[in-house]
Order: C-alpha cells, then structure tokens, then sequence
C-alpha cells in the first residue's frame, strides 16, 4: 500500500513515473537492459538526456544564451561550485533566510569574501527580509539567495533588488513549482529529489557568458562548469537513472498542463492546509503569511509532548514523515507537485479529529 508522503527530501514521486519506470526495469524501451546497465555513451541514452533537457527547456521557457546542465554532488556541491567560478573580485552578497542559506554563505567564505547583506536568523528564519534597498557593495561578484526554505518554509515572493549585480538561487525546494523568468537569473540550480527525482542529480541552469576558463585558482576539473558545459554533463559518467527518472517528470509535467498549471494547484493544495492552520485552536503555522512556500508548511502545537503524539498518530494512519526539522520542532508537510491534492484533503480531516480528540 502507497502512504502519503510528507517527506522533505527525498520526497513523493508522481505514481504514473514509478509505475512506467518499473516497467522499464528489465527492457528500456527494446534495449533488452535497464537503463540503470547502459552506457552513458549509448544511443538510448543520449536520447534520454537530450529529450529531458529540451523538455525542461520547454516547461521553464529557458533561453538558448543559457545552459542546462545535469551534475552529481548535490546541491551541497554547488555551495563551493559557485563562488569557485563567479568569485572574480572574491567578493559575494548572501541573504541568509535558512540553513542552506547559511551553509551555501560558509563554504563562499572559503574561497573569498562572502557578505551577509540580509538575514532573518533573528526570528529563526520565519519570515524573508525586506531585500528591496540592501546596502550592496558595488563590487561583488553575485548575490546569493536560497528561493524556498525547505527547513523553515518561506519563499521569496518578489526576488531581491540585487542593484544590478547578478542573481544566484538555491532553488532546490521550489524547482518547477510554478513559472519562473529565467533572464533574472545568472544562475539556477536545485538538488532534484525534492521536487522533481531520485537523489543524487542537480540541474544547473547558467547563462553562457558565466561559464568561462576564469575560475578560482585550484578548481577541480569536475567543479569548473565549462568542462561540464562543453562536453554536455557526459565529461564523465553522470547520474543516469536520475536523469531518467527526472526526464519522465517532465514529460509528466507537461502532460498536467506545464508550471502554471502546477502553480495553480500548488496554491489550491497549500491553502486548504494553511487556511485549516489559521483558524485552528490547536495548529499554528509558523511563517508569517505574506512569505508561506507552497511547498513546505511547517506548524506547531505549542505542546513538544502533543506535537510527538501527533506524528505518530498520524503515521498510524499512513501519513509519513510528518516530524519537523529537529531545528524548529513541531511539524513540517512538504507538499511537492507530486503530492495529490486528495493527500492534504486527507491530512486536514485528521488533523481536525486529532484537534477535537486533544484540543
Ligand atoms: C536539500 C537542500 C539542499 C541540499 O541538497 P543536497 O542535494 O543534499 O546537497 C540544498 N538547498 C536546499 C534549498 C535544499 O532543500
């Protein structure tokens, strides 16, 4: 039996996809193997990383002065990626709005001088900064934002005013959630298992005039985006099931109507849960409303003890994974596309008879 999935990463994948892959499994498509035993060189699996890359192409209307490309390493690795080949004055701006914010802004330090232009540490990350007139020094090379807080559940809803510097985004937590406009970006990148595939895979989008030999003295071959640019994410073997996997996303995607479609029912799913929260006596969102992700909606009792009750309770009844960050506590639903809308239908009707059991 399939649970509803709350999980913040990896996190629920469409069920069609799984269902398509496991018929794949032994014969991808008369190959007579799984994708996961060919080689990365094969005609099959060029097909496979063209197709997925000219459909993300379609689905985020990316323009062709910017490159797709699909790299191992995770998020995490992009950290250091960034500031090693846009650090040019070692000079950066970070607007820390959460821990992968932070962790993003330690590892620039490692590599120059990283500034903290913007933060919202000081009332543990639950709101986005005003980040419309930042005191910007005028020579740094990028500013860094993490678009959607996977940990704490805010999301920029107007991107920053970077005073005409270059716009970086972690955008791990909010990848295809809805239409973005790529040209505000300088770089775009997400680890794809929360919202889009299996762990393992991140897809960098950057805008071609940013991929250069000028990088960071001491960048490893592998960390330098053009070595992965000109040899189209295949200078050695990348996460070919991953990229699968994310490829038939895609094609899912499209088939629902494409990201304002999504948009659209990302906000029909995220509200039934945050309008429940706000008139209930036991629940509380923890994000002020003007910043709530549709993705990742994080409550609280109040009550450590009520909270702990809660998530087992509810796991009893097949909604897993519903236990919060340890750093904020209480509870966290993460509500990625893939979510159907019946799943947080669901999680309202218990949580209600949770409140009237115990409130
Ligand atoms: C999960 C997450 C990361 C870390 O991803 P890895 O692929 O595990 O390195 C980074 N940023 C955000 C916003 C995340 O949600």
């Amino acid at each position: 039996m399939r649970v509803y999935n709350f999980s913040a990463g990896p996190a629920v994948l469409p069920e069609e996809v799984l269902k398509e892959a496991a018929d794949e499994m032994l014969d991808y498509n008369g190959t007579g193997m799984s994708v996961m035993e060919m080689s990365h060189r094969s005609k099959a699996f060029d097909d496979i990383i063209k197709t997925a890359e000219q459909d993300i192409r379609d689905l985020m209307n990316i323009p062709d002065n910017y490159k797709v490309l699909f790299l191992q390493g995770g998020a995490s690795q992009q950290f250091a990626a960034v500031p090693m080949n846009l650090m040019k004055n070692k000079k950066a701006a970070y607007i820390i709005t959460g821990q992968w914010a932070k962790k993003a802004f330690q590892e620039a330090k490692l590599y120059g001088e990283a500034i903290k232009v913007a933060s919202s540490e000081d009332k543990t990350f639950s709101y986005i900064p005003d980040c419309s007139d930042l005191d910007i020094p005028d020579d740094v090379d990028y500013v860094y934002i993490c678009e959607n807080n996977t940990i704490y559940g805010t999301k920029f809803k107007t991107l920053p005013n970077t005073k005409g510097h270059l716009l970086v985004a972690d955008v791990s937590s909010c990848f295809l959630s809805e239409p973005v406009d790529v040209t505000k970006y300088g770089v775009i990148y997400g680890g794809v298992q929360k919202n889009v595939g299996p762990a393992g895979l991140v897809i960098a989008i950057i805008r071609e005039d940013l991929i250069t030999d000028d990088v960071l003295p001491g960048t490893p071959t592998m960390l330098k985006w053009k070595t992965q640019a000109d040899n189209d994410s295949l200078y050695n073997t990348p996460n070919c099931y991953s990229i699968y996997i994310c490829g038939k996303v895609f094609k899912w995607l499209k088939k629902m109507g494409g990201l304002e479609a999504m948009k659209a029912l990302n906000e029909k799913k995220a509200k039934i849960l945050y309008d429940f929260l706000d008139q209930s006596k036991l629940f509380k969102a923890t994000v002020r409303p003007e910043d709530r992700s549709l993705m990742n909606v994080p409550f609280v009792t109040g009550n450590e003890e009520l909270d702990a009750k809660f998530v087992k309770e509810a796991k009893a009844n097949g909604f897993e994974n519903l236990k919060g960050h340890r750093t904020v506590g209480g509870m966290r639903a993460s509500i990625y596309n893939a979510m159907p809308i019946e799943g947080v239908e669901k999680l309202v009707e218990f949580m209600k008879k949770f409140e009237a059991e115990n409130g």
